[in-house]
């Protein structure tokens, strides 16, 4: 008998038939004799309509109410879920996360977790019940509702599984498990039986939507065991998130993905002076840009050019800035484009190997395919490329093929 944490996506809990479908599956769990704690999502949908509802008024709502709105969302699908598992017969016990005591910071839409009370949870489980807590969303200590940031339901179920000691998290999705590249892209792709906690935080922040990036980092702080598996196909095996030395097999890449929503700016003759980044970027970072893959060039005459990427729905807000900033200090020109692309390679394996970036850039090569800035980090390179002409596709397919990702298994 074990301590299970299952999570089911907003398409698992879409309407009351899958809702009925989950409670079946957590049924099988529990018939086990296991002990069982289910995260949910709202239906599918649901947040994004209450957001857009939210869009109707004039002025941006205070990030207090629209926490208090959005975690709406997730409280149909708790009540829904009890009520299936009553049908079956099921005991269980749906709690919102100020109920069961999610307690987060107060940076309300992307707050984070500090702690989660645990005694409400011993008891409901001693007494045989299955316990249901809504995702995404927590409370502060002054009694304040929160969420954790969009896709955040996943963080709710691994820092669950953490604060419990459970004996394994699965979430449960509309996909299998981890591909080595999307397969709507990419032909051949392979789903990974394992892939670690560094490398599914590069995907993560490459675009690639399977798990909340928070969530990853908690399971491999708390060193929980950790799964990605469909909520369709549940006797299919899915994708284990492990630490480097669980791998049963170490590969030099894993992984090929792509970035479509970045967007590239370039600030030209930059004083080459102490002060000159830091009053871009801060400025940047004040109006909440996030900004990655910063390049600066080899300076000239005293002069530096700086390019950088934003996300795609950032670059209007980033252009603001940096225009206003451009009549306090001296810079040239500020130039932006929104026809790039960010297509990677990630792979534990890449720390203790030569020349990946390399074959990398050779296969984009061949492809003629331009590549316009590139950055590293230990198990990661990436490319800025055009996105017209279908290039992403083509890229991402050629490095496919050329690190013979279609062959992982075996
Ligand atoms: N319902 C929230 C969202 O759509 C949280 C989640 O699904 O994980 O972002
Ligand atoms: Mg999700």
């Amino acid at each position: 008998m074990a301590l299970i944490v299952q999570k089911y996506g907003g398409t698992s809990v879409k309407d009351v038939d899958r809702v009925k479908h989950v409670a079946q599956h957590i049924k099988s769990f529990r018939d086990a004799g296991h002990d069982m704690i289910i995260t949910v999502s709202a239906p599918s949908g649901v947040t994004d309509k209450l957001i857009d509802m939210t869009k109707k008024f004039d002025k941006r709502p205070p990030t207090r109410e629209m926490d208090v709105l959005l975690s709406t969302g997730e409280q149909i699908s708790i009540a829904l879920l009890a009520m299936a598992l009553n049908d079956l017969g099921i005991p269980s016990v749906s709690m919102t996360g100020s109920q069961m005591g999610i307690m987060t910071t107060d940076a309300h839409m992307k707050a984070r977790i500090n702690y989660i009370k645990t005694d409400k949870i011993r008891k409901e489980l001693d007494a045989g019940k299955v316990i249901i807590v809504a995702g995404f969303q927590g409370i502060t200590e002054e009694g304040e509702i929160t969420t954790l940031g969009r896709g955040g339901s996943d963080t709710t179920a691994v820092a669950v599984a953490a604060a419990t000691g459970a004996d394994l998290c699965e979430i449960y999705t509309d996909v299998d498990g981890v591909y080595t590249a999307d397969p709507r892209m990419v032909q051949n792709t392979q789903k990974l039986a394992m892939i670690t906690h560094d490398e599914m935080l590069e995907l993560a922040s490459l675009g690639a939507k399977v798990l909340h990036p928070r969530s990853v980092e908690i399971a491999k702080m708390h060193g929980v065991k950790l799964s990605v598996r469909s909520s369709y196909e549940t006797s299919k095996e899915g994708t284990f998130v492990v630490n480097r030395d669980q791998l049963e097999k170490e590969f030099v890449v894993t992984g090929v993905a792509c970035d479509q929503k970045v967007a590239k700016i370039g600030i030209f003759d930059l004083e080459d002076k102490p002060g000159s980044a830091t009053k871009v970027f801060q400025a940047l970072a004040d109006a909440n840009v996030n900004v990655d893959m910063i390049v600066q060039s080899a300076m000239r005459n005293n002069m530096n050019d700086i390019a950088f990427t934003v996300p795609l729905d950032e670059v209007d807000n980033a252009l603001e800035v940096l225009h206003e900033l451009k009549d306090k200090m001296s810079m040239s020109d500020i130039v932006s484009s929104t026809n790039v692309a960010k297509v990677s390679i990630v792979g534990a394996g890449m720390v203790s190997s030569t020349g990946v970036a390399a074959k990398m850039f050779s296969v984009l090569a061949q492809n003629e395919i331009n590549i316009q800035m590139i950055s590293t980090s230990e198990i990661k390179v990436s490319c800025i490329i055009e996105k017209e002409n279908d290039t992403p596709k083509k890229a991402m397919q050629a490095l496919h093929d050329a690190f013979e990702l279609d062959k992982i298994n075996g």
